[in-house]
């Protein structure tokens, strides 16, 4: 889960939501590696029209997608683009 702070929108906090361990950021800028998951679920889910979003460290990642029956798809970004969220390449 992320914090952001009310009056200037900066990003305040990333909360892992698997472990609970706080993420390092620095000045609105999230220092390390991690996977933010914005979902949408339409009216063919059981779940109508609710949005869920999640933040998960590098490690809960591993370990989560460790357990899939086939791989993530990995390919290799050739230029990084800055999230609007304040996120760069450090
Ligand atoms: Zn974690």
């Amino acid at each position: 889960m992320r914090q952001y702070q009310k009056q200037t929108n900066e990003l305040e906090k990333v909360i892992c939501n698997c472990c609970g361990r706080e993420l390092k950021v620095e000045r609105g800028i999230l220092k390390e590696g991690a996977c933010r998951l914005e979902t949408g679920w339409g009216y063919f889910s059981n779940k109508d029209m609710e949005k869920h979003s999640f933040d998960l460290c590098e490690a809960c990642y591993d370990q989560w997608i460790s357990g899939f029956s086939v791989p993530v798809e990995i390919t290799e970004e050739t230029e990084f683009f800055p999230a609007a969220d304040g996120e760069e390449d450090a």
